[in-house]
This record gives C-alpha cells, sequence and structure tokens, in this order.
C-alpha cells in the first residue's frame, strides 16, 4: 500500500468531513488522498457575495482538513487542465468528486469524465448534494414531478439511506503538490467595500452549521410552523447558507428533523416539507436545465415584461419608497440573506408592481446571496412571477403594505433596516450605507424616498398585463 497512487479529491461544493461519499470512499481505500479546489470559469461565473462566501469555506475547511493531518490544494485555470496537470504532477490515477447538479457544473464535469477517462484516469463521480437522484424519482406515470404536493407525498416517508461515517483522517501525499495562496484567488474582490461587513454576517464551516442545526432543533422548531413567517423573528434554520457549501449534508437534516417528528414534535412536519422544497428545486433544474433563464410555461414568452430600468436599479438599492421593500433589500445587501417571506415580496413588487422580467431580478438575488442555490434562487423567481412549473397564480400579487402589516405587525423588521435622519440609523441601516459602493451616492441623512408606484395603481396594471394567463397555485 505504500507506493500506492492518490486520488484526487476535487472539491467543489461539498466542504464537509461528514456524510460525504466521495471523501468517505476515498478514505476507505487507504491510499493517499489529495483534495483540491480549482478557481475557474463556473467559480469566476458565480455572484459577488457567493465567491466571497465561497473564499469563507475554503478557510475554514483547508483548517479543518489540516487539522486532520490532510491538505487543501488551491488551483487556478480550466478544471480539465489543472486536474491533468495535477495528475501529472502527483502520480495520481484516479479524480472523485461529489455532483454539482448545476447544469454549468454538469456541462463542465461531463467533459472532464469524458476526458480524463480518456486519458486512463478513472473519474468517478459520487451523490451527496441531495436526499434523493432526481433520476431516480418518478410519478406512477413516468417521468418527473412538476407540482410539489404529489412531489413531497411521495418523498416525505422516503428513506434517503444512512450517513456515511465522519472522516477523521485522511493519509497524506507523500510528496504534496503545490497550492495557491488564498487570498491570491481574490474570491472577496468584487464586494469590495462590503466584503468586511458581509463576512461577519456569514458562518461558514460545518462546526457552525451543526450548532445551527442544534440551535434550531432545541429552541425553534417547535414553533417553527407558526413563526417561520414573521419578518422580525429569528425562527428559521438558517441552514440554507451551510447547505449552499456542502457544510451540512441535507440527510442529516433530515434525519434529525424526522426523528422530532417520530417523537411527535409539532414543527417537524412543517420544517421537512420547506426542506423537500429544496429537493424539488434541484429535481426540477435536473430535469429542466433552463430553469433559471427560460419561462418554463412557453406562454409568458409574450409577456411584455419591462427589461433594466431606473426602477429596477431603485429596487436593487433598496430605493422604491415601499418600507417592506427597502428593509428587505437592505437585509439582503448587508447580510447575504432574505428571510424567505420578505424574498416573495421584493419578488412580487419587482416583477408585478414593477412589470420587471424576473431574470433580473434573479441575477441580482445570485450576486448577493451568501445561500445562493441556483435551483432554489429560478424556482422562486418563476413561482412568484407565476411563469414557473408550480406557479403562484397569476392574480397573487403581494400587497407589501398588508404584507408588513400581517408579518411585521409591530414594524421591527422595518426598523431594523431603515431609519431617518443621521443621528437616528439603526445599527442595520448603518452597516447598510457602510457597505453599499460609493457610487450610489446614497445619502444617510436623506428623507425615505416617496413610493415608486401607487400600490392600487400597480396591482391594477399588472392585472391588466396578465390577464388571459393562467397558473397553478401553491405556496412553497
Ligand atoms: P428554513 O425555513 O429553516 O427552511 C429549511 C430549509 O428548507 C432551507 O434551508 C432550504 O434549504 C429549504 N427551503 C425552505 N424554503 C424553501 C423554498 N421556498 N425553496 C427551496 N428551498 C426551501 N433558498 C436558497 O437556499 N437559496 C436561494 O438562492 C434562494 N432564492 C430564493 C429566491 C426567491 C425569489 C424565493 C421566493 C425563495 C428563495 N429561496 C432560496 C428559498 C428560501 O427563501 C430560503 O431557502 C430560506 O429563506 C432559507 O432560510 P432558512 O434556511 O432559515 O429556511
Amino acid at each position: 500500500m505504500s507506493d500506492a497512487p492518490p486520488i484526487l479529491l476535487w472539491l467543489r461544493r461539498d466542504f464537509r468531513l461528514h456524510d460525504h461519499p466521495a471523501l468517505a470512499a476515498a478514505r476507505a481505500t487507504g491510499r493517499p488522498v489529495i483534495p483540491v479546489f480549482i478557481s475557474d470559469a463556473v467559480v469566476a461565473g458565480s455572484g459577488a457575495a457567493p465567491r466571497l462566501r465561497l473564499g469563507l469555506a475554503l478557510a475554514v475547511f483547508g483548517a479543518t482538513l489540516a487539522a486532520i493531518g490532510s491538505r487543501l490544494i488551491l488551483r487556478r485555470g480550466a478544471a480539465l487542465e489543472v486536474l491533468r496537470a495535477l495528475v501529472a504532477e502527483t502520480g495520481a490515477t484516479s479524480v472523485w468528486w461529489s455532483r454539482d447538479l448545476d447544469p454549468a457544473a454538469i456541462a463542465r464535469d461531463t467533459a472532464v469524465k469524458a476526458a480524463l477517462k480518456a486519458a486512463g484516469i478513472e473519474a468517478r463521480s459520487f451523490p451527496g448534494q441531495l436526499l434523493f437522484a432526481p433520476w431516480e424519482v418518478a410519478t406512477k406515470t413516468g417521468g418527473p414531478y412538476r407540482v410539489y404536493t404529489p412531489f413531497w407525498k411521495a418523498l416525505r416517508g422516503a428513506d434517503p439511506g444512512a450517513e456515511v461515517e465522519v472522516v477523521s483522517e485522511l493519509r497524506p501525499a507523500t510528496t504534496w503538490p503545490d497550492s495557491e495562496n488564498l487570498e491570491d484567488l481574490a474570491l472577496g474582490a468584487a464586494m469590495n467595500r462590503g466584503a468586511a461587513v458581509l463576512a461577519r454576517h456569514a458562518a461558514p464551516g460545518e462546526s457552525a452549521a451543526q450548532a445551527r442545526l442544534a440551535d434550531f432543533l432545541d429552541r425553534k422548531l417547535l414553533a417553527y410552523g407558526t413563526a417561520r413567517d414573521l419578518l422580525a423573528e429569528d425562527a428559521t434554520s438558517g441552514l440554507s447558507e451551510p447547505l449552499a457549501w456542502g457544510e451540512i449534508s441535507p440527510r442529516r437534516i433530515w434525519h434529525a428533523a424526522q426523528a422530532r417528528r417520530a417523537e411527535g414534535l409539532p414543527g417537524a412536519e412543517d420544517f421537512l416539507r420547506e426542506l423537500l422544497w429544496r429537493e424539488f428545486a434541484w429535481h426540477l433544474m435536473y430535469h429542466f436545465p433552463t430553469l433559471g433563464q427560460a419561462n418554463w410555461r412557453p406562454e409568458w414568452d409574450a409577456f411584455p415584461w419591462r427589461g433594466e430600468s431606473a426602477d429596477a436599479e431603485r429596487w436593487r438599492r433598496g430605493q422604491t419608497g415601499e418600507p417592506v421593500v427597502d428593509a428587505a433589500m437592505r437585509e439582503l445587501y448587508v447580510t447575504g440573506r432574505m428571510h424567505n417571506r420578505a424574498r416573495m415580496i421584493v419578488a412580487s413588487y419587482l416583477t408585478k408592481h414593477l412589470l420587471t422580467d424576473w431574470r433580473l431580478g434573479l441575477a441580482w438575488f445570485a450576486d448577493c446571496l451568501i445561500d445562493h442555490d441556483p435551483a432554489a434562487n429560478a424556482m422562486g423567481w418563476q413561482w412568484v412571477a407565476g411563469s414557473g412549473p408550480d406557479a403562484a397564480p397569476y392574480f397573487r400579487i403581494f400587497n407589501p403594505a398588508s404584507q408588513a402589516a400581517k408579518f411585521d405587525p409591530e414594524g421591527r423588521y422595518r426598523r431594523r433596516w431603515l431609519g431617518a435622519g443621521r443621528g437616528d440609523l439603526s445599527p442595520g441601516a448603518r452597516d447598510f450605507f457602510a457597505a453599499v459602493p460609493r457610487r450610489w451616492q446614497l445619502d444617510p441623512a436623506a428623507p425615505p424616498p416617496a413610493p415608486l408606484v401607487d400600490l392600487a395603481a400597480g396591482r391594477a396594471r399588472a392585472l391588466a398585463a396578465y390577464a388571459g394567463l393562467r397558473a397553478a397555485p401553491e405556496t412553497p
């Protein structure tokens, strides 16, 4: 075994030691394992906040690997070229990775696998991103689910299998290949002065994810069903962030919540139902890879969406004059996250009151979210816009004012992010002004902007534009 050739373990969105099938399988061979991350075109194509968050994930996971006697090798370039170079440098005969079902990643990985195999290298991909493989879940008549409730009913009691064992040691390479410095990858650069603010709100690493899960199960799960929609409450799990980076396995969350459900804990069923929306989004994305680019319902191609405009820019900057919308857009910019209810409110406002193409909103979220998940984001935007497979009916136009009255009854959420007059800024508002680009020229002392649209007139305009279009109701 001493001269066994190493395995290159190509890490992408799977920064954990627990329930990591590719890593566990590599360790079980007893061969040296060389973990590698490649900053390639797929990484470069992701948004500013996700890249910053990726850098944080790499820093923590590099330290985690070091603590078990291994290393994380960082490289830049086209994935195939980098892997070929590493194969030549290390004598590795295998390249293994966890599947990433993002269409851009699938395209890259398919090409990489074919080229490596043609060169006589063993290229193997493993599960781990999802609970159930999209190709293993089908309706009774065959084909993918397009509506959530039957999907949920089919899978709510399904068993995704037991976790694989936690990796606590990894045989090191005899000679380690060179690694770039994490700082040289400049993953936080595009956030400019927002980077330091955003980093304070991130919780990278699997220990932080475990702590979030434990805290959620102990303190929040009981009231989850009733409190999850309240904007000012810290009533949800916050697990979308580590899930996006593979710092926690969906299977670990699933089994923990199922155990609570078996104990009869109210909230567990509601939580599992939400968790499975993530799965549904990925299954949709796998079967309909243009979910993030094209209207799922082709009749929407004829809809006269507005494109880029000054209104859309005011939405991005939290300057619509609609308090709950502006508060939520500030939350997004500062924390890299946004409450689910607020995501629906701001998406509805952009696509309905401002009649703006959902793809503009999707792109801004993709740039700003540290929990950016291409499938959940695409499904969420198409659901709200009405163009998606399992969409909100065209006449569901969230009224931001009544949503705020219902889900932020005391105004705490709005006060957290808004504030008038220089001396009267909330800490959240202060963070916002510290983080936004100077070229936005926002004045913290300026009075709140006048509303961009009258809500009743905006609703009437949207209804007129939507006349004739139909969609099926269901709420995520
Ligand atoms: P919890 O309420 O604790 O839910 C637990 C888990 O269930 C979440 O971590 C998430 O994995 C999953 N989940 C919950 N709601 C949804 C949902 N509606 N769709 C898919 N999965 C869900 N989620 C992302 O993770 N990344 C995104 O980029 C993203 N973009 C969105 C865009 C829009 C327009 C909308 C309406 C929703 C989007 N969501 C996205 C879904 C949802 O808002 C977040 O998953 C949720 O707010 C995360 O907070 P949490 O982890 O505390 O959720």
